[in-house]
C-alpha cells in the first residue's frame, strides 16, 4: 500500500546527531572572547528554543541588558564560527542508530525529506556537515526563520511545496524529534509527531509529551 505521507521532517540534536556539546560549548566561547564570560546557556535557557532566542536570553542573562542589534549580531557570528571547530573536534559527536541506513532507504522510497530545528540555518548545516548528512534534506525550518516552533514548521511545509512543486499538505507530512517541543510544533503545524527516545526523554516523557507515535530509535520501523 502506497505510504499517505509524502514529506518526513527531522529535527537534528538528539534525533539525527548528537554533537557531544558542541552546541554549548560555542556559545561560552563567543560570550568569552567578547564579554569575557564563559556563559552557560544551560543555566539560563532550555533545550526546546531556538537559537536567537537562546542568544539573547544568555546576554540578558549575563550582562543585565538587552544587546544593541551589533552586538546581538556580532554574538551570532561569533557563535557560528567556534560552532564549526566544535563540532570538528568533538569527540562524543556521533550519528544515532539507525539514522545512517533510514536517510537513503527513504529516498529510495520516494519521500522527500526536510529539517525542523531551532538552530540557525547555517549551524544545522555545520552540525549535520561532519557526518555528511546535509545531502539528505531537500528543505527545513530554522530557527532564524521564526522563534516560534509552529511557526517555523510552517515554514518548512511552505518550502516543501515549492520544492515538490505541488502543494504539501500537514497531513501528507511527519515530523520526526526527540523532545515534547518537537510534537508541540508539529502540532502547531497540524502534523503528526513521532517521538524518538534517543535523546534526553524516554518512551513515557515522550507519550505524556504529545507524540502521536514513539519508538525508542530510528533502528526501529517508522509509522508509515
Ligand atoms: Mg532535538
Amino acid at each position: 500500500m502506497p505510504s499517505k505521507y509524502l514529506a518526513i521532517l527531522f529535527d537534528i540534536d538528539g534525533t539525527l546527531i548528537i554533537s557531544g556539546g558542541a552546541g554549548a560549548a560555542s556559545w561560552r566561547m563567543a560570550f568569552d572572547e567578547l564579554y569575557g564570560i564563559p556563559a552557560d546557556i544551560g543555566q539560563y535557557t532550555d533545550t526546546g528554543m531556538t537559537d536567537p532566542d537562546v542568544g539573547r536570553q544568555t546576554f540578558v542573562a549575563v550582562m543585565h541588558r538587552q544587546p544593541s542589534r551589533a552586538e546581538f549580531a556580532k554574538v551570532l557570528e561569533r557563535r557560528l564560527y567556534y560552532l564549526y571547530q566544535m563540532v570538528a573536534d568533538s569527540k562524543d559527536y556521533r550519528v544515532l542508530d539507525g539514522v545512517e541506513e533510514l536517510l537513503p532507504r527513504l529516498l529510495d522510497d520516494g519521500y522527500l525529506l526536510g529539517i525542523v530545528t531551532g538552530n540557525l540555518e547555517a549551524a544545522a548545516h555545520i552540525k549535520l556537515h561532519r557526518a555528511k548528512l546535509n545531502r539528505f534534506f531537500s528543505f527545513g525550518g530554522y530557527g532564524s526563520d521564526a522563534a516560534d516552533r509552529g511557526e517555523l514548521t510552517r515554514i518548512a511545509l511552505t518550502r516543501a511545496s515549492l520544492v515538490y512543486g505541488e502543494d504539501v499538505r500537514p497531513a501528507q507530512c511527519l515530523v520526526i524529534g526527540d523532545t515534547p517541543h518537537d510534537a508541540e510544533g508539529a502540532h502547531a503545524a497540524g502534523i503528526k509527531c513521532v517521538g524518538v527516545a534517543s535523546g534526553k526523554f524516554n518512551v513515557a516523557q515522550l507519550n505524556a509529551g504529545g507524540a502521536d507515535y514513539v519508538i525508542t530509535s530510528l533502528k526501529e520501523a517508522l509509522p508509515l
